[in-house]
C-alpha cells in the first residue's frame, strides 16, 4: 500500500488513455463502487479527499441490518432488499460482520405479542438469508441474558437476530480489495473541479493534500459518491441545481461493557421522541444511540450536542438497571446522514421520516450522482450506480461480480475473544509483527488492547497517514476510549514518524492536531 506509487500513477496517466471510472469519495459508498467497477474489469480511480471513512462511514451504529424501525414505517422494499443485502456482506466478510441478538424488553402486556408478529415478518422477509428466529421470552429468560435490564415493571421480552460489525475496518477492508483487484485507490487528494467538454463531463481536477500538487485526470464515468457533500460536486456541474441533500446528525455514546453486561444487545423500539434506540456490545464496551438532528453545517467532525447525549443517557437508563452519566462516557460520536433533501411537499417532514432508501441520478453532462441508503446497502448501490454508468455512458453492459465476492480479509469462524480477530486472515501476519521485535507486541495503553504492532500495520498496509488516521479509524481507540486515545498518541506518532520517515516536528503537530479532533469526543463532566 504505497500511497506515493499510486500518486505517481495518477500523474503519469494525466494525459494517456484516461480512466475508465473516476469515483470520488471514499466512504462506504464509493469504496463499494471501486470494488465493483474494477471486478468487472474497468481501469478504476477512486480519490478520498481526506481518510477513508473519515465522514459518516465510520460514525455508524456499527449494524448490518434490514432496519426494524424502517418497517414500523411500512417501507417493506427497503427492508427486504436490506436483508438480503445483511446476508450477503455476513458470507462475504464473516471476519467482520457477526449474528447479533437483539432483547426488546416487554413493560406493557401487548408489547410481546405485536413484536413478536412484527418481527416475524422481518424474518420472513430474509427468505434464505435469515440469520435465526425471533421468539418470544420470559421475563426470567431476559433477566438471564440481560442481567443489567431494568427489573420494575418488566412482563418479559422478544428476541431477534441481525447483523453487527466495525465500519471503518470494513472500508479499510474494500479498499484492500479495490487494490488487489488492480483499482487504483488515494487517501487525501480532494476533487476541485469538473473538466467538460462539449457539455460533456470527461475528468476532473484534483489536489494532493498532502504537498499541494495539483493535476488532472481524464475518465468516461464520473461518479460523485461524497455522501452529504455531494452537492458541491453537482454545484461544479451545473451551478443552478436545486440541494439533493439535507444532513441529519446522529450521536452515540460509549460506555463500559458492565453497564449491559452481556454478549446479546437491547433495543429499545419507541423512545420519547417516536425513535428506536440500541444498546450495543461492541469491542467489550457498549454502544447507545443514536438521534436525529437535521443540521446546517456540512462538517467533516460535527459536534455532538448536548441535549443529544442527554437523551441518550436518559432513555438508556429508564431500561438499565446502573444509569449511565455523563461521567461515564468514554467516547461520544456524531455522524451525518445524507438524507434527501426535502422537496416542496415534504417541507414540513421531520428527518426521522425521511425516507433512507438512495437516490441515484445522471445529469444531462453525464456526472453520476449517488447518495444516502446504509452502509448494509453498500454493495447493491454500488451494483446499480455501475449499471447506471455503463447505461449513461453507452458501454457494453459487464456483469457484477460483487455478490460472491470474498472481501479481503475474510476468515471464518474468527476466535472472538482475541481483539485482533477483525484484521480477520491479516491476524497471523500481525503476529508474526510482533514475534519480529518485542517492542512490537506491546500495549499502547493499560485501558486499550492495541499493539505497536497494529500501528506498524496501519502504515504498511492500509495507507494511514496521519495519527487520526490510525487511532480513529485504523485502531478504533477515539471511539473506546477518547481520554486514553489522547494519553497514547505521543507514543503513537513516535511509532509512526520512524515508520514514514518523519522528524521531531512532525510527531509534535500530529500531536497537536490530533488532540484538537479527539477533545470532541469526550464530555467535560
Ligand atoms: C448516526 C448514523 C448511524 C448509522 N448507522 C448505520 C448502521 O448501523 N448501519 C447501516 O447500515 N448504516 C448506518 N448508517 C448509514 C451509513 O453510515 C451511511 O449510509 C454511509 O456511511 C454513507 O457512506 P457514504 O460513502 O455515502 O458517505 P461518507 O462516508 O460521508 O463518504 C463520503 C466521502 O466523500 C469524501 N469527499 C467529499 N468531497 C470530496 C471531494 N471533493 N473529493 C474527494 N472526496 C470527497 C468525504 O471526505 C467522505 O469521506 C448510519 C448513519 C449515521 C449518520
Amino acid at each position: 500500500m504505497d500511497r506515493t506509487h499510486y500518486v505517481n500513477q495518477l500523474k503519469n496517466t494525466e494525459n494517456g488513455s484516461g480512466w475508465d471510472f473516476i469515483v470520488i469519495g471514499g466512504g462506504a459508498t464509493g469504496l463499494g463502487i471501486a470494488v465493483d467497477a474494477v471486478t468487472r474489469g474497468y481501469k478504476t480511480v477512486l480519490l478520498e479527499q481526506a481518510d477513508f471513512a473519515k465522514a459518516t462511514s465510520s460514525r455508524s451504529t456499527k449494524l448490518v441490518h434490514g432496519g426494524v424501525r424502517y418497517l414500523q414505517q411500512g417501507d417493506v422494499a427497503l427492508v427486504r432488499e436490506a436483508l438480503h443485502e445483511r446476508g450477503y456482506l455476513r458470507r462475504n466478510a464473516p471476519h467482520l460482520v457477526k449474528n447479533q441478538r437483539f432483547i426488546i424488553g416487554n413493560y406493557l402486556w401487548w408489547e410481546k405479542p405485536f413484536y413478536t408478529l412484527g418481527l416475524t415478518f422481518y424474518d420472513l422477509l430474509a427468505g434464505r438469508m435469515g440469520l435465526g428466529r425471533s421468539l418470544p421470552m420470559s421475563k426470567k429468560s431476559v433477566i438471564s441474558h440481560i442481567p443489567q435490564i431494568e427489573r420494575k415493571g418488566l412482563k418479559g421480552g422478544v428476541s431477534y437476530q441481525d447483523g453487527q460489525f466495525d465500519d471503518s475496518r470494513l472500508a479499510i477492508n474494500l479498499l484492500q480489495t479495490a487494490v488487489e483487484n488492480g483499482a487504483t485507490v488515494v487517501n487525501y487528494v480532494g476533487v476541485t473541479g469538473l473538466i467538460k467538454e462539449n457539455g460533456k463531463v470527461t475528468g476532473v481536477t484534483v489536489a494532493d493534500k498532502m504537498n499541494g500538487d495539483t493535476f488532472e485526470l481524464k475518465g468516461k464515468c464520473i461518479v460523485n459518491a461524497t455522501g452529504i457533500f455531494v452537492d458541491d460536486i453537482i454545484r461544479m456541474d451545473n451551478p443552478l441545481k436545486k440541494p439533493m441533500v439535507r444532513p441529519s446528525q446522529g450521536v452515540h455514546v460509549v460506555v463500559d461493557g458492565s453497564f449491559l453486561n452481556s454478549d446479546d444487545a437491547i433495543m429499545v423500539p419507541k423512545t420519547s421522541d417516536g425513535r428506536v434506540m440500541f444498546g450495543v456490545p461492541w469491542h467489550g464496551r457498549v454502544i447507545l444511540g443514536t438521534t436525529d438532528t437535521p443540521v446546517k453545517k456540512f462538517e467533516m467532525e460535527p459536534k455532538p450536542l448536548d441535549e443529544e447525549v442527554d437523551f441518550i443517557l436518559e432513555t438508556a437508563g429508564r431500561y438499565l438497571v446502573r444509569k449511565p452519566q455523563r461521567k461515564d462516557v468514554l467516547s461520544v460520536f456524531a455522524g451525518l446522514r445524507p438524507l434527501a433533501a426535502p422537496t416542496k411537499h415534504s417541507e414540513e417532514a421531520k428527518t426521522k421520516e425521511i425516507s433512507r432508501s438512495h437516490k441515484l441520478v445522471s445529469s444531462e453532462s453525464g456526472l453520476i450522482t449517488i447518495t444516502g441508503g446504509k452502509w448494509t446497502t453498500y454493495r447493491i448501490m454500488a451494483e446499480e450506480t455501475v449499471d447506471l454508468a455503463e447505461k449513461t455512458h453507452g458501454m457494453a453492459h459487464k456483469p457484477c461480480k460483487t455478490r460472491q465476492l470474498k472481501i479481503h480479509g475474510y476468515k471464518t469462524n474468527p476466535d472472538r475473544n482475541d481483539h485482533l480477530y477483525i484484521y480477520g486472515c491479516d491476524r497471523d501476519k500481525i503476529i508474526e509483527l510482533e514475534k519480529s521485535n518485542p517492542e512490537y507486541a506491546k500495549k499502547l495503553h493499560p485501558n486499550l488492547e492495541f499493539t505497536v504492532a497494529e500501528v506498524v500495520w496501519a502504515v504498511r498496509e492500509e495507507m494511514a497517514l496521519t495519527l487520526d488516521d490510525v487511532l480513529a479509524r485504523r485502531v478504533r481507540a477515539l471511539y473506546l476510549n477518547a481520554k486514553a486515545s489522547i494519553e497514547m498518541a505521543p507514543a503513537v506518532a513516535s511509532v509512526m514518524a520512524e515508520e514514514l520517515n518523519k522528524d521531531k516536528n512532525w510527531e509534535e503537530e500530529q500531536v497537536k492536531e490530533y488532540t484538537a479532533i479527539a477533545q470532541n469526543y469526550f464530555l467535560s463532566s
